[in-house]
């Protein structure tokens, strides 16, 4: 009887490894499924796949296939039968969303993942890419954070449930690799911004919630605009065109069972930001901080070495970036606003 590697939870850089594989350029007819096409990373993802070539792209919206559904994904994956898979599909949310609703952070990303994940095995999908988050690893990791601080120390608190999801699937890709030698990958994005992002006032990522609050302003007239905690935690933006860019290159150019980071290796300050946004929608108020919300993590930089040494590197400027995305905000205002 061959022993299952139930014992060990630590994910393990240096485990046995099974799988034998050398990447190259993928199939441009094979059917390739984007799970959560419609998001943010998976419409980059998408967009990324088209300018490509691939000819056979396979996407479902949530109401067409809620992927918490275990009976209808493995039906999907019976009809559609992918060979190659990127998990991009997940229940995420800012600072305050994550903080207020852990039990839904956890288990519906759990349920989405483990379901997808196990249908791909079932069909022996050859190459899944599954996309996590920089909030994976420890609060107080040494910055930049190098791919092996996963799993030293003590979680973030207010996106801790989200984060062990993610940290589930990445080792559910190591597992797989491990037991059935499936060349499958992980990668870590940064915190990412661009079209189609979540610019719910509540709900979303600083980024947009910040751009959707500037523009306001400018539209109001109004003099002041309250931002939320002190402005002084650093964060690293990469815009996610970039990401997904990067995804198809690690698809053609890497295999291992590390998680790889992808960011641009540069940070900022919230307040920074926000002076960025306030200047390029073209406010010319005064802005205040409200220190009673929560500022998380106080610096959140990835080390990208491990990306660049495979070949990939950021080349979209932040301010660059920023003015595409509001521009592309102020185009799809007003359903977006609709939408809350
Ligand atoms: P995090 O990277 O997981 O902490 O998530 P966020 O992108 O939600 O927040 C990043 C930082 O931006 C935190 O320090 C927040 O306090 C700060 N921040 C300032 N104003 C806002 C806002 O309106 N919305 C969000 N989500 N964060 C804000």
């Amino acid at each position: 009887m061959t022993e299952r590697p139930g014992s060990e939870f630590r994910i393990d850089h240096t485990a046995r490894e099974n799988v034998q594989f050398e990447p190259g350029p993928l199939d441009r007819d094979a059917p390739f499924y984007v799970a959560g096409h419609r998001g943010l990373a998976g419409s980059a993802m998408w967009r990324r796949l088209e300018r490509a070539g691939f000819t056979n792209l396979i996407g479902r919206s949530s109401r067409e296939l809620d992927l918490t559904d275990r009976a209808a994904v493995f039906a999907f994956f019976a009809e559609t039968q992918p060979r190659y898979v990127v998990l991009a599909a997940a229940k995420v949310g800012g600072i305050l969303a994550n903080e207020s609703y852990p039990v839904e952070f956890l288990s519906v990303n759990l349920q989405i993942q483990t379901n997808v994940l196990d249908a791909a095995l079932q069909h022996r999908v050859e190459r899944v890419l599954f996309l996590g988050s920089s909030c994976i690893y420890p609060k107080y990791a040494a910055q930049p954070i190098r791919e092996d601080s996963l799993m030293t120390g003590h979680l973030e608190p207010t996106n801790d449930a989200y984060a062990i999801a993610k940290i589930a699937g990445i080792m559910q890709v190591q597992a797989v690799r491990r037991e059935y030698g499936l060349p499958w990958i992980s990668a870590m994005p940064t915190n990412l911004y661009g079209p189609n992002d979540n610019f719910s006032p509540k709900g979303s990522h600083v980024l947009p919630a910040l751009i959707r609050r500037y523009d306001e302003a400018v539209q109001t007239g109004a003099a002041e605009v309250v931002n939320w905690g002190t402005g002084t935690p650093r964060r690293e933006f990469l815009h996610v065109d970039e990401l997904a860019d990067a995804c198809l290159y690690l698809l053609e150019h890497y295999d291992g069972p590390e998680q790889v980071n992808v960011g641009t290796g540069t940070d900022v300050t919230i307040r920074e930001i926000a002076d960025t946004i306030g200047k390029v929608v073209g406010f010319a108020g005064s802005t205040v901080w409200d220190s009673t919300k929560p500022d998380g993590t106080p610096q959140k930089l990835l080390d990208v070495s491990r990306l660049a040494e495979i070949g990939w590197k950021s080349a979209v400027g932040l301010e660059d970036g920023i003015r595409s995305t509001v521009e592309w905000f102020r185009a799809h205002r007003d359903e977006l606003t609709e939408r809350g």
